[in-house]
């Protein structure tokens, strides 16, 4: 399958200069507002029919579709647009290409991949191969902070199988973590500082309850890992207690994250911790703690033997000649809300790197590579 580099590099380039920081972690920054109409006409201008999807005001997505002759499977490449702040970058907009590599804020995380996907439903549109299934382009809103466009399009768009091109040096990532937020608070009760027979000193307590909590955190650790992303962990990430130095704590707040794995569920998370607090006010009539999830991603798993992976590994053994490593990672991606919607997903990016950082890039050639493996699999999965 032939791709067009011009068009891969000259599309990644220009993504790289349009600013599509996500608003939610910088306000007054343009969204995917600017990125939505380039994506929109690029893949008009490459034969795809464009829908725009827009769950909040600016949060655009945009899904291009190939539509195929009927009756076969149909197929999403999925990659987001947004991209995290530039503070602190020398070149955040530049789209440079020095020594094989294009430098620039979501160079790597993720326009190379999103490109790529732009030039693999180009290739096989140009080429006119009779699919029967559609082959979908989405470049989606929000994945940065809290996937909106995702969540969004897996209520709008019916496919049967996805490709997520988070970079993954060209392997095939079939597993990630999931990760559950859970906010402790212990009460205890307010008095004046001299008056030790009247208050009840929640910071203390919650020191009782971190001791404990860190005894899970190494039990944890130790458990048997999951083989391809490893065990589960927790970290104490936020504390906040008391009122006043004369003054008895009455409340003292911890929120934790708890990383899971494929095979672990909320609830089981959740009641280890309860279990913590159970302990601790059977023991101390004056400890007082709520234990309360708010916030869940589920961990993602695809089995080896899954239809959507076995096309893609075809894809990449015929583009590089040999076979793809299957791998793990451990943040947490749309993947997981596309294979809760019953859509069989996979995870195969670019190379590169500088991620949330100060420097970032992806390699050029891992780009055309990726565009040309997309597209294979494509023709293999919508055949
Ligand atoms: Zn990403």
């Amino acid at each position: 399958m032939l791709i067009d580099q011009d068009y891969t590099r000259e599309t990644l380039v220009r993504l790289v200069q349009i600013n599509s920081i996500n608003p939610t972690l910088v306000p007054g920054v343009p969204g995917e507002r600017e990125i939505s109409i380039f994506i929109a006409a690029s893949l008009q201008s490459s034969g795809l029919e464009v829908d725009r999807f827009e769950p909040e005001p600016g949060r655009i997505s945009v899904v291009g579709r190939l539509r195929g002759t009927g009756g076969g499977r149909s197929l999403m490449f999925n990659a987001h647009c947004d991209t995290v702040d530039v503070a602190g970058m020398a070149e955040p907009f530049s789209g440079a290409l020095r020594d094989g590599k294009i430098y620039g804020r979501g160079s790597y995380d993720m326009k190379g991949s999103l490109a790529a996907q732009m030039a693999a439903a180009r290739a096989v549109a140009g080429a006119r191969v009779q699919l029967r299934g559609d082959v979908l382009v989405a470049a989606v809103a929000d994945e940065e902070y809290g996937s909106l466009g995702t969540a969004d399009l897996v209520q709008h768009v019916k496919v049967d199988g996805a490709i997520v091109t988070e970079p993954t040096a060209l392997e095939v990532c079939l597993a990630h973590k999931g990760y559950l937020w859970i906010e402790v608070e212990v009460t205890g009760r307010a008095a004046h500082g001299s008056k030790f027979n009247l208050g009840i000193d929640a910071n203390m307590k919650m020191g009782q309850f971190l001791a404990k909590l860190s005894d899970l955190e190494r039990d944890l650790r130790t458990r048997k890992p999951h083989p391809l992303v490893g065990p589960p962990s927790l970290h104490a990430a936020i504390l906040r207690g008391g009122a006043g130095l004369s003054t008895y704590a009455p409340s003292s707040t911890l929120q934790i994250e708890r990383r899971t794995v494929p095979g672990e569920t909320e609830s089981q998370a959740v009641a280890e911790i309860q279990s913590i607090a159970n302990k601790l006010a059977s023991e101390d009539p004056d400890f007082h703690a709520t234990v309360r999830p708010f916030f869940v991603r589920d961990p993602f798993e695809v089995a080896p033997s899954a239809a959507i992976v076995q096309s893609l590994d075809r894809a990449i053994a015929k583009v590089r000649g040999k076979p793809a490593a299957h791998i793990g990672d451990t943040p947490w991606m749309d993947s997981a809300l596309l294979q809760a919607a019953g859509v069989e997903t996979v995870v195969c990016g670019t190379t590169g790197a500088g991620a949330h950082a100060n420097e970032e890039w992806v390699e050029l050639e891992s780009v055309y590579k990726l565009a040309e493996i997309l597209a294979e699999a494509a023709i293999d999965y919508c055949a």
